[in-house]
């Protein structure tokens, strides 16, 4: 199946998902992870009408963009070190694991206009994930109110690796909980409406709990390495 095949069989499945759960499906961004493919494919899924790419390194993230550039709005997705902001904030459109206060404060020095920025959070009990305790969120969000090119525009959160769909839909269920907790303090700088949600696997449980962001790698542009 060519990229664009399966971006029309995903579309047609969210529609689908949104239907049965009474959602709009244009509120629902697709986001093409392309870390596993090559450039080539990337442009196959901008051909096909892919406004969004994700990356989870810096290097891909810089191959795809000298590739691609303003064809596309480039995601960061990946655990981001604070040295290398400054590589990528001019061409990043969002970030989408702001997990700790010594890189906000780094992309707030570095950025010359105001950076939308999720805010990782871990929903499942698993030590080794990354992103910050859903009852730490509100503090950790608290504390970037000094930072103005800092803008929260949502939380993310990565579903464990597992077959048992209620646990993926409990991960998923706790960050809109943890977000509409966020929102009813009104923060100016952190709208935090938004929910990075879902991938190949579970975008469709995740849609279902209100993903406003899915992020979809091998089931959209596929796995070439
Ligand atoms: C790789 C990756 C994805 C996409 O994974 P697929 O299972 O291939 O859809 C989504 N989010 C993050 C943070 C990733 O690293």
């Amino acid at each position: 199946m060519s990229v664009s095949e399966r971006y029309q069989l995903i579309q047609d499945e969210i529609k689908q998902v949104c239907k049965r759960v009474k959602r709009n499906p244009d509120d629902i961004e697709i986001i093409a992870v392309t870390k596993y493919v090559s450039n080539e494919t990337a442009q196959e899924a901008i051909d096909a009408g892919v406004q969004h790419l994700g990356e989870n390194r810096l290097e891909g993230f810089m191959e795809k963009y000298e590739s691609i550039g303003q064809a596309a709005n480039f995601h960061f997705i990946g655990t981001l070190q604070s040295r290398k902001v400054k590589d990528l904030i001019d061409y990043v459109d969002s970030i989408h694991s702001l997990d700790r206060k010594s890189l906000a404060k780094e992309i707030n020095k570095r950025a010359s206009r105001e950076v939308s920025c999720f805010v990782q959070v871990n929903t499942s009990d698993e030590e080794s994930k990354h992103g910050i305790k859903p009852e730490e969120v509100v503090p950790f969000i608290e504390s970037l109110a000094n930072y103005p090119n800092v803008k929260v525009v949502g939380l993310m959160t990565m579903a464990p690796l597992t077959d048992d769909e209620q646990y993926i839909r409990q991960c998923f269920r706790k960050l809109r909980e943890v977000s509409d907790e966020v929102q009813r303090h009104q923060f100016s700088y952190a709208p935090c409406d938004q929910l990075s949600m879902g991938m190949s696997n579970d975008y469709q449980i995740a849609i279902e709990e209100g993903a406003t962001h899915i992020r979809i790698g091998s089931k959209l542009v596929g796995k070439e390495v």
